[in-house]
């Protein structure tokens, strides 16, 4: 035990994870072993050096070199001219193999001691070879004759600045003349000392003020630690320690931002905060303070200019919060909302471990309260949330939700939509749905409280067919659903809780009389007196009830070409149906005659209870911005534009679109492109990388990165090899407690909770195939028995995952019943927030650096976190990462791609044009002609008697997408061309359309996931 006499979890898991961190590395490396039963070369990651002569002879390429190198280097940018000295020292052992009747016959390969060489080096402008024979005799003496290794110093003088590369390199041949069976060395270490170098410089980026650009040298095939000034030694993998923010980066005292305070009594403790912004804003970012960073950090004036321009935002950030506090002042009603939600979040937050605000929450919702007082005006505006640190996103969204909830209650509107809030194909949680539900029970509960008029809050699930019914029929077609289907109602659960009481013994059932699939919690005390939960999850009782949030995917908004009822997302239904629970109509249909969505109702229709406008929703979330890309993203960009088209010629209003994104890079221009507004970003960044007024470096330590370039082997050995090691050791915790506490510096009363936090292990790949390849493979090839592996990727079923969750949430008593390994998909990046997930081992980079940041930000969420990145050397790109694999983990952010992203791309608009089409037929015409246009006959009449033209049409179609310039020419034609063609198909006599769907081809969009989601596109 260190000095301290009493050791906090913190600080014990602090100590787990360097030591879990050293024996992986151990197990990599083949440290502390004597003898082996099996081919060290088939075992061993990490510190091996194949022999030249071996890797020559294969494919003698870059990659196969980086598969399973013969040598490690280090290269500098000496800051002398020619000679250069240094002392190279170069560490290595040897595996070798014993003849059959050896002394140990199971064990045959046995280690020898550690060569531990200093050599003297002068080397001038030619470079050369170094210490040959004092390695080839080091070998020897240690019990390796025949294995030869030699430092060789390269000098590379055709960069701008000359370059030194030094390396160690085994040599051995091929076939050993001494009895040495093995070629390879291991453990290989080279550290050079007494060279005067001077730093790489990172390529000059757009906003390289904040930066530290400095390398000090670079590994080749190695990670470089310098650990004392002017030494430099290779390491195996490369770690970067990240360490937990702060919240609060000013002098001044810090407000209360806590919920119970913000709902009293808000103005001074907001004011207090908007000062404090100002202070910083003034000290960081004024003319003089930039000045004189310019001339200390010796800044380009290209450095100065792109500075300058971040001042301007930053400051004209500050003047949004300065509204948002002043329209809290003078507005009765915004102010009570925004304190009726301080309310209702403080309730759900309840239990939780935190009942305040971080500033920056505060500061986002400030900044954005503008678009309540003058929604027309700040509509133009595209907000995106980009929460760099920490979690808080979902906090900030319903925060923001619920403002305008109770707003929207506040000022008429009754009923209706508020928001709908879209997430990324199958990127919509379970837990993130439950924290949405558990924040309008909150609200709803503060709103019967306060009195305040209206219908209860609620929420909708809209999400694609796997999850959720579309509708429940009597008589089931097909693919349909009625009340007796298989695993009706239990398999549509969605809730994990009651979001009232959290109770999690809830009950589905589905009430036959209001035609409802509905969530009862069985407490008795729950607050909730009203019957069902107020959540509904079909489709088509969304429409009826128009919940205050609706949750879902994107995917969802094709329905808008298809589905007349999904007006009541963007704007009024029809009518009211009479009869109690039946809920809002739409237009009739033969199985809807009267468009009462209820199968066989006889009800009457009476008017709606607000004025039509009212039901326009006020917010459209999307989550995950930057996922909207490639042809996704254009299909998106046509559907969104078609929402916004629709609400306003049904409302004649826009909604206030709000965004989060894991990515600041070329954000403006993907907004511009999907919604056709500008973009806003919050917060904006500080003056230097990784502090703002938001957010400050502090000393707990967040998550250890990991680097592994594995050689010689695969990369499921790996990732096997890792996860075993990872099992042995939380196991060895139970087994030998004392022992692993004194080896790791833990005070034993930590155990059970190391054991909790460390016992499950995350796998992760990109590909379902990688991660299908990690859950079987792992069962085959560990040393450790019983270990628990469960799937959780996009396959997983739904109620699958609700278990794993909650098995992941609440271990078993037993550590042998617990789940210790999750092999998982991007479905985990993305919403799934377990304290318990720490490790995790990553099967090669994932294809964008958003996916890295967002996966890895899985584990460590409240402890110290472990992540094992393993790179597939051979790709190009891992490669280049594993070379720059610091700055990528600290300054993640810059490299991240642009978004590819266009509106112009004529192969999806073939794909999207149909629905356009039809929604404007479901939407605009059908209304318009008052009567039901629901067959071809109909509408081919209507389309007579109103003298549509498809030139109209065409061109009302080019006007929604906005291909209205000069240079949309050829689009406009082929809008034209697909109208003409369908308005040819519905004159045509002999059509065998018998729905208005049918006409014209292809139909429209059935889900936006009719494309494929990563197809680069172009314009
Ligand atoms: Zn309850
Ligand atoms: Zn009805």
């Amino acid at each position: 035990m260190s000095g301290k006499a009493v050791q906090s979890l913190e600080e014990a898991c602090e100590a787990f994870v360097t030591w879990l961190d050293g024996r992986v590395v151990a197990a990599g490396r083949g440290d502390g072993l004597d003898r082996l039963e099996v081919d060290p070369s088939g075992t061993f990651w990490l510190g091996r050096l194949a022999c030249e002569d071996e890797v020559r002879k294969g494919t003698s390429d870059d990659r196969a070199e980086r598969l399973d190198p013969c040598a490690i280097g280090i290269r500098f940018r000496p800051a002398q001219a020619p000679p250069w000295s240094m002392t190279v020292t170069v560490r290595a052992r040897a595996w070798v193999k014993d003849p059959k009747d050896g002394p140990d016959p199971d064990r045959r390969w046995w280690r020898t001691g550690l060569v531990e060489e200093k050599i003297s080096v002068v080397v001038g402008a030619d470079g050369g070879i170094f210490g040959a024979k004092q390695l080839r005799d080091a070998l020897a003496a240690v019990g390796a004759p025949g294995l030869t290794a030699e430092v060789r110093v390269d000098v590379e003088d055709w960069h701008r600045d000359t370059e030194l590369v030094v390396q160690l390199v085994n040599t051995s041949p091929e076939k050993s003349r001494g009895g040495v069976t093995d070629s390879h060395l291991y453990e290989t270490q080279l550290e050079v000392s007494g060279l005067a170098t001077t730093p790489f410089q990172l390529e000059a980026l757009p906003d390289s003020f904040r930066y530290d650009r400095d390398v000090p040298a670079y590994g080749i095939n190695v990670g470089v630690e310098v650990p004392a000034p002017g030494v430099f030694r290779s390491s195996d993998t490369i770690t970067v320690q990240t360490v937990r923010p702060g919240y609060w980066n000013s002098s001044r005292p810090e407000p209360t931002l806590s919920f119970e305070r913000l709902a009293a009594d808000p103005m001074p403790e907001l004011a207090a905060l908007v000062k404090a912004l100002e202070e910083y804003d003034h000290t960081h970012w004024s003319e003089p303070a930039l000045a004189a960073r310019e001339v200390a950090e010796g800044w380009t004036s290209g450095m100065r200019a792109e500075a300058d321009k971040a001042a301007a935002e930053v400051f004209a950030e500050l003047g949004r919060l300065r509204t948002g506090l002043e329209l809290l002042q003078t507005n009765g009603e915004i102010r009570l909302s925004f304190q009726l939600m301080n309310r209702a979040i403080g309730l759900s937050a309840k239990g939780r471990g935190y009942d305040a605000w971080r500033p920056f929450q505060v500061g986002f919702l400030l900044s954005a309260i503008r678009f309540l007082a003058d929604p027309a005006d700040d509509a133009k505006i595209v907000d995106t949330v980009w929460f760099a640190t920490g979690g808080g996103k979902t906090e900030t969204y319903l925060g923001l939700l619920l403002t305008t909830a109770f707003f929207d209650r506040l000022t008429g509107k009754r009923t209706g939509v508020t928001a709908w809030s879209r997430f990324p194909l199958r990127l919509l949680s379970l837990q993130q749905t439950q924290r949405f539900a558990d924040a309008l029970a909150g609200a709803e509960l503060v709103r019967q409280e306060a009195n305040v008029k209206g219908a209860p809050f609620s929420l909708g699930f809209l999400v694609g067919k796997a999850g959720t019914p579309n509708k429940i029929v009597p008589k089931p077609e097909e693919n349909e659903i009625d009340p007796d289907s298989p695993g009706m109602p239990d398999k549509y659960r969605v809730l994990l809780h009651c979001p009232f009481c959290r109770d999690e013994n809830l009950r589905m059932k589905f009430d036959r009389q209001r035609w409802k699939l509905e969530h009862h919690c069985a407490n008795k005390q729950c607050p909730w007196k009203r019957g069902a939960l107020p959540v509904y999850i079909v489709d088509q009782e969304i429409f009826r009830f128009l919940p205050t949030v609706v949750v879902g995917t994107l995917d969802k908004a094709a329905s808008i070409g298809l589905q007349q009822a999904m007006r009541g997302l963007v704007g009024p239904p029809q009518k009211l149906c009479s009869v109690e629970w039946h809920g809002f109509t739409y237009a009739t249909r033969s199985k809807t005659p009267n468009g009462c969505l209820v199968p066989d109702c006889q009800g009457t229709l009476n008017p709606l209870p607000m004025p039509a406008e009212r039901f326009a929703p006020s917010l459209r979330l999307q989550d995950e911005l930057h996922l909207l890309r490639d042809s996704l993203g254009a299909v998106d960009s046509h559907y969104e534009s078609l929402l916004d088209y629709l609400q306003n010629e049904l409302t004649g209003s826009h909604a206030k679109i709000v965004a989060s994104s894991a990515t600041l890079t070329g954000y403006s221009h993907q907004v511009k492109v999907l919604y056709q507004r500008e973009g806003r970003v919050f917060p904006q960044q500080g003056p230097r990388s990784g502090e703002s007024f938001w957010t400050v470096r502090k000393a707990e330590k967040l998550r250890r990165f990991v680097a592994v370039a594995p050689r010689g082997v695969t990369l499921e050995h790996v990732s096997d090899r890792t996860l075993d090691a990872l099992q042995r050791c939380v196991r060895r915790l139970i087994d030998e407690p004392s022992a692993v506490c004194t080896e790791a510096g833990i005070d034993p009363k930590h155990v059970d909770e190391l054991l909790s936090l460390y016992g499950t292990n995350v796998v992760y790949g990109s590909t379902l195939y990688d991660v299908e390849a990690a859950g079987r493979s792992l069962g085959s090839n560990n040393t450790v028995d019983g270990i628990n592996v469960e799937q959780l990727t996009g396959q997983t079923d739904f109620d699958e995952v609700r278990d794993i969750l909650e098995r992941l949430e609440k271990p078993e008593a037993k550590f042998e019943d617990r789940i210790h390994v999750i092999a998982a998909s991007s479905m985990l990046s993305h919403g799934v927030d377990i304290d318990r997930l720490n490790t995790m081992v990553m099967l090669g980079l994932p294809l964008t650096t958003a996916e890295f940041i967002q996966t890895t930000a899985r584990v460590g969420r409240r402890h110290p976190g472990l992540v094992y990145v393993l790179h597939k050397i051979g790709r190009e790109r891992d490669a280049q990462t594993f070379r720059h694999f610091d700055k990528y983990v600290s300054q993640g952010d810059r490299f991240v791609d642009a978004i590819p992203i266009t509106r112009r791309s004529r192969r999806v608009l073939a794909l999207t044009l149909p629905g356009m089409v039809a929604a404007r037929t479901l939407m605009v015409h059908e209304p318009a002609s008052k009567q039901r246009l629901s067959t071809p006959a109909k509408l081919r009449q209507y389309v007579r008697d109103a003298k549509l033209t498809p030139d109209d049409e065409a061109s009302a179609v080019a006007e929604i997408l906005g291909l209205v310039g000069p240079e949309d020419t050829l689009h406009r034609q082929q809008i034209v061309e697909w109208v003409r063609d369908w308005f040819a198909d519905l004159e045509d006599p002999a059509t065998k359309a018998q729905f208005i769907s049918q006409i014209g081809h292809p139909s429209p969009m059935r889900s936006l996931r009719d494309v494929e989601a990563q197809a680069p596109i172009h314009d």
